[in-house]
């Protein structure tokens, strides 16, 4: 077994840890505000390097996530990127829970891409550094909900209603998140389009929830009014950027664009994008619910806090006449400078 701490400019500092049946890496970005709090992703990657890549841009995107919305944590994120298939997934696990204790409060880990809250009732029985809840047996869809609050805000700001009936949306990505969300969408009878790797979930979609099943091109035609990437990183790249006709993008995928600077680009094509780090910041709020008196209602009503920032951003952006993304950052920055 091999553990080590790697420190550079790019983040507070990182945990690597190898033994023969897992590597995986801890990145804590910043502590500025409080302990690091970030999902722990199972992705498979082939070398360090390039898992260290992957795992300190979205520690980063905790940092930015956890500041928005005013939660008193500082970024990171875990990535088991290799692992013995021939073990359980509890032996795996179960090493894991030893790295949180090693890191010892810095961290606090929760579910992620393919991770679940079961994961992290199981890590419970042996590190106090894993944070989820079950609520009567399932998981609450907070960060939907949160995106969710996102469109409407700035649907209320672009189409000047919250309302989304007949508005055409493209979804990519139908998981825990994803699904969730167009539940929502089809509650209010916005027309849903929706797009995922894996046809059975695209199906059920259509099949429950009245979906039109549609390729990711759809995106270029000019009858989408919103995008709202739910699946893994870098939707919008400078390959595909200047093709997109869509009004809007929001989503519930971390790290939309596959570099900052993309935002003015979309700036300048009219397509107003809300970033991804205040849209899918629900999640993080439900983490701060947790406790003994965990109530829904109260989850909620918190993570209406993103229609409130998406408006107030929203208004800036138009004042100061640039990207939303700028007005975000400049607010988390400042939050950060000021320190807790
Ligand atoms: P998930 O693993 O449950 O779902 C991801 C879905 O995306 C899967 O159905 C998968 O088949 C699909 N997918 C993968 N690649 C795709 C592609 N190229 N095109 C279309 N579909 C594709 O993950 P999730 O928990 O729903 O998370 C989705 C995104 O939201 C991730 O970027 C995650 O980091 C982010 N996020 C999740 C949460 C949360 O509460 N789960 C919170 C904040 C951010």
């Amino acid at each position: 077994m091999v553990l080590k701490v790697i420190q550079n400019d790019n983040f507070y500092k990182a945990i690597s840890y190898t033994s023969e049946n897992v590597s995986l890496l801890v990145v804590i970005d910043d502590v500025t505000l409080g302990p690091a709090l970030g999902g722990c992703r199972m992705l498979e990657f082939s070398d360090e390097k390039e898992a260290l890549h992957h795992v300190a841009r979205l520690a980063k995107a905790m940092t930015y996530k956890n500041a928005v919305v005013d939660l008193p944590f500082g970024g990171g994120k875990a990535l088991i990127y290799q692992w013995n298939h021939q073990k359980s997934r509890n032996e795996i696990f179960r090493e894991f829970a030893d790295v949180l204790n090693y890191i010892n409060g810095e961290y606090y880990t929760a579910d992620d891409v393919n991770t679940t809250v079961k994961d992290m009732d199981f890590l419970r029985k042996y590190t106090k550094f894993a944070r989820g809840v079950f609520y009567k047996g399932q998981q609450i869809p907070a960060t939907s909900f949160g995106v969710y609050q996102a469109i409407k805000a700035a649907s209320s700001v672009i189409f000047k209603t919250p309302n989304l009936k007949g508005i055409n949306v493209f979804v990519q990505g139908l998981g825990k998140v994803g699904y969730s969300f167009v539940k929502l969408l089809r509650s209010e009878q916005a027309n849903v389009f929706v797009y995922d790797i894996q046809p059975d979930i695209v199906q059920k979609s259509v099949d429950e929830l009245g979906c039109i099943a549609c390729t990711p091109d759809i995106v270029y035609r000019g009858t989408i009014d919103i995008l709202s990437p739910c699946a893994l990183g870098n939707s919008i790249t400078k390959d595909n950027i200047q093709d997109l006709k869509v009004k809007l993008i929001a989503g519930g995928a971390n790290n939309q664009l596959e570099n900052p600077s993309l935002a003015q680009v979309l700036y300048d094509k009219n397509i107003v994008y809300i970033p991804d780090f205040l849209c899918n910041a629900g999640g993080v709020i439900d983490v701060d619910c947790e406790g003994e008196n965990y109530c829904p209602e109260y989850v909620y009503r918190r993570v209406g806090i993103i229609y409130d920032k998406t408006i107030s951003f929203l208004n800036k952006s138009k004042e100061n006449s640039c990207p939303v993304l700028d007005i975000a950052l400049d607010y988390v920055h400042s939050k950060l400078k000021g320190g807790k």
